[in-house]
């Protein structure tokens, strides 16, 4: 137990920026050694803008399986694997998360909390970490384990709930007072304490090496806790001067990740099932099929009433009268405000019978 505590004495990550893209590597009880990197900005604005719920769903779902595999006598590097494959996904969709849930599957392993990652946001929260901290570590009684999954979730919304208050003021509150959202982040340091405290631009660096199996040496930035690195890689999001956008599916802030054209986050909005990104290409697709058989059919009436009026079967007036109304409904069968088969219909009647 007293390396264990040694253990998190150790600072939680290093990390470097390169060309736009944020690097760190750590070492974790359940690995020996990892190195992560994405695009700088991305992963800290998609962890503000979450969907509330998916942190504590996920932390429901690692207990379920730790106490199915439990009971079931499972050895521990069974369980270990168990519940590192159920958040494998998550890695991809968000870095911030991914590294509160393996902290979180380290305590169900062990018993220890990492206290660069979980710190109560109460009085009571502490004192529930404090006594479960105080119990034997091999045998922390499975309701303490359960119990904690509420103090746990507490403890990322409150992350999460100032990071996202950070990005607010950096980009919305006082939009026309002249100043980048550097020189407010700057002002804000400069004259609140309170701020300064979490968000302050102080940090140490050393040099290492890029990662565990690299030999090349780069200037790392010590993060001391999992707040160091949010705010680590804020200062460095603004520094980078990064636009953002706003996504078009669920309205919040992104950072594209790769095509700069995006118009979708890569978020799984709140109470659905897909990310933006997916759901945007579904209702693309279906835009499109909605479009072509609206534009086919209005053009094919064209050109066989133009002909008519060509032939002089019809009058100029009355094939002008006809386009001024079709063109309208087709606007609204294109908006989704007319179904197709009714557009598609009035074309045909009007189109056809004379
Ligand atoms: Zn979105």
């Amino acid at each position: 137990m007293g390396q264990q505590k040694d253990f998190f004495k150790q600072p939680y990550a290093y990390a470097f920026t390169e060309k736009g893209w944020f690097c760190f590597r750590m070492e974790g009880k359940l690995f020996d050694s990892l190195a992560l990197e994405s695009v700088t900005g991305a992963d800290l604005v998609n962890f503000a803008f979450l969907d509330a719920e998916l942190f504590s769903r996920c932390l429901t779902e690692l207990f379920t399986i730790w106490s199915i595999a439990k009971a079931r006598g499972k050895s521990d590097d069974f369980i270990a694997d168990a519940l590192v494959q159920h958040v494998e996904g998550i890695v991809k969709r968000n870095t911030y998360v991914f590294l509160f849930l393996l902290s979180y599957i380290e305590f169900l392993l062990d018993g220890e909390i990492d206290p660069r990652v979980f710190r109560g946001t109460s009085r009571a929260d502490n004192l529930r970490i404090r006594e479960a901290a105080g119990e034997r570590t091999d045998d922390v009684p499975e309701t303490t384990k359960s119990g904690l999954i509420d103090v746990f979730s507490r403890c990322y919304e409150d992350k999460r709930a100032r990071t996202e208050k950070v990005l607010k003021v950096m980009w919305e509150e006082n939009a026309d007072d002249g100043r980048t959202p550097l020189e407010r982040y700057y002002r804000l340091e400069q004259e609140d304490e309170a701020f300064r405290k979490h968000w302050g631009s102080r940090f140490t660096s050393e040099l290492g090496t890029r990662n565990a199996r690299s030999a090349e040496v780069v200037q790392l930035t010590v993060l001391e806790t999992i707040d160091d690195m949010l705010r680590f890689e804020m200062l460095h999001f603004l520094t980078e001067g990064k636009s953002y956008k706003f996504c078009k599916n669920c309205g919040k802030p992104f950072i594209p990740r790769g095509r700069s054209d995006a118009v979708y986050c890569d978020r799984v909005a709140d109470g659905e099932e897909k990310t933006c990104k997916q759901i945007g290409a579904y209702r693309a697709e279906k835009e499109k099929t909605a479009t072509v058989p609206a534009w086919k059919v209005y053009r094919q009436a064209y050109q066989r009433l133009n002909k008519r009026v060509e032939l002089g079967y019809m009058e100029e007036s009355a094939f002008t009268d006809w386009n001024r109304e079709a063109t309208e409904k087709r606007g609204r069968c294109l908006r989704g405000e007319l179904p197709y088969e009714d557009f598609a219909d009035w074309i045909n009647r009007t189109s056809r019978q004379r």
